[in-house]
């Protein structure tokens, strides 16, 4: 078999960013101290930032955005409960089971197209208060929707869903890896989006570009018990600042430009949707993931990554016949044009 060449364009996931030189000189100048005992400046400014951007009292650094999710979901429930949350989210397909086998929860999964529930979907799968039952305890939302296609929440959508969760006392847990990617595409403020949820995460280590960490927002009291997890959970660290440092940097220098990668994205969507065979609406690629069904190219989704990963552009599969790509900071709008002309040269006869 002929080796495969290097992968020039990888579109792959935001996960594959890599620290800039300015971010890697932020780093290597960080304020440090021993993060367990609180008394890392770098980590208690960052911690200050995310507070203000997502309009809570408090907030922690954490080496994942697994364990955001993981501790969100252990704050709000016991074990047994049950929390309603969409079918394909992060949490349901990515954790190796973590809600279950560490909080002890069942996830409700609510099947939709592209990651957004809506109120009636709450109050159909709340379930009744018998003994019978197990107690529903918690709404969690993804914002934007990974495997949905980066889907921006519409605000009146979840403003329902938190309306509907409020009325039968469910905590509300928002799964913000992405959240700054919505923020960005529709000019709606972290905090407006925040502003219903008991715990709301952003995560550095995506589009924002920092090589690892996520903060997770709440109340103090609700951080104060997130601290706990942390340390049970062997998240807490010691010289964090080092890599806090990476998000203070994302925080201010690599939140707007996440608008090239929304325009990369659909530039992409665009000119794929042009291709006879891909089944895509560009007008439904809001911010920096574009899903495409390729079955009409008379290819499956593995041989279509496998030919073009042979031209050396990587993307991923979501399904049999469903590819993804993800636009970041490392994709840049002439690699968007290489893609193109390599699917066209591939699949357009
Ligand atoms: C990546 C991702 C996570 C997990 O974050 P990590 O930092 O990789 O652990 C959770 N939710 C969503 C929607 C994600 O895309």
């Amino acid at each position: 078999m002929k080796p495969l060449p290097p992968i020039a364009i990888d579109l792959y996931s935001d996960t594959l960013t890599t620290p800039t030189p300015a971010m890697r000189r932020a780093m290597a100048r960080a304020e440090v101290g021993d993060e367990q005992k609180g008394e890392d400046p770098t980590v208690n400014r960052l911690h200050e930032m995310v507070a203000e951007l997502l309009g809570k009292e408090a907030a922690l650094f954490l080496p994942s955005g697994t364990m955001c999710n993981l501790i969100g979901i252990s704050l709000h429930t016991r074990p047994g409960d049950e929390v309603i949350i969409e079918a394909r989210s992060h949490p349901v397909l990515s954790e190796t089971g973590g809600p279950a086998a560490i909080s002890g929860v069942m996830l409700r999964g609510i099947a939709t197209r592209r990651g957004v529930f809506t109120a009636a979907d709450v109050e159909a799968a709340v379930r009744a208060d018998i003994p019978h039952n197990p107690r529903t305890a918690l709404v969690s939302v993804e914002n934007t929707h990974n495997f949905g296609g980066g889907t921006c929440w519409p605000l009146e959508t979840l403003r329902a869903v938190t309306t509907a969760a409020r009325k039968h006392k469910l905590r509300l847990h928002m799964d913000g890896a992405r959240l700054l990617n919505a923020v960005v595409a529709t000019g709606i403020s972290a905090k407006t989006y925040a502003a219903a949820f008991d715990t709301v995460w952003i995560d550095f280590s995506k589009g924002l570009g920092a090589p690892v960490g996520a903060c997770i927002a709440g109340s103090r009291e609700l951080m104060k018990e997130a601290r706990r997890l942390k340390q049970r959970f062997g998240g807490a660290m010691r010289q964090a600042g080092i890599i806090a440092a990476a998000g203070v940097h994302a925080l201010r220098h690599h939140v707007a430009r996440l608008a090239e990668d929304h325009a990369n994205a659909k530039r992409l969507a665009e000119s794929l949707a042009e291709i006879r065979g891909i089944a895509l609406d560009p007008r439904e690629v809001e911010t920096n993931i574009v899903i495409f069904d390729v079955r009409g190219l008379g290819v499956m989704a593995e041989q279509f990554v496998a030919r073009a990963r042979g031209r050396g552009v990587r993307f991923s599969m979501t399904g049999p016949s469903t590819v993804r790509a993800v636009t970041h900071l490392d994709v840049s709008r002439r690699q968007i044009d290489r893609t193109l002309k390599i699917v066209r040269e591939l699949f357009a006869s």
